[in-house]
């Protein structure tokens, strides 16, 4: 158990260490090649191709954070095949930080800028 006298210094220095999650660069390719499961939504474009909105689970399909908060950014810049979509990836993406307990997208203490 930590001593009280530390624990204040303690959690000071977690907190300078503590920067808010930067995005890590996922190629086109890299993507391209994410399960249908790795977007907040799966539209149908009129001409039957697929459109995929919002990348935020890796290939592994684990939620990664820069990315649902990067999703969460852009949800107003989609171009939706249908509107109605957009309600449904937003409250997914949601789903996502309620899981969470917290909002990893705050900006922290200690901005990276
Ligand atoms: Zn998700």
């Amino acid at each position: 158990m930590l001593a009280r006298w530390m624990a204040l210094p303690l959690a000071g220095i977690l907190l300078l260490l503590w920067r808010p999650a930067e995005a890590a660069t996922w190629s086109g390719q890299y993507v391209r090649q994410l399960p249908d499961t790795a977007f907040a939504s799966v539209e149908t474009a009129p001409d039957g191709t697929k459109v995929r909105h919002l990348p935020h689970h890796d290939a592994d399909r684990k939620l990664d954070l820069p990315h649902l908060c990067s999703a969460l950014g852009r949800l107003h810049q989609v171009k939706w095949v249908d509107p109605a979509n957009a309600e449904a990836a937003q409250r997914h993406l949601q789903d996502h930080l309620a899981a969470l307990g917290r909002n990893p997208c705050q900006p922290g203490p200690r901005s990276p800028r």
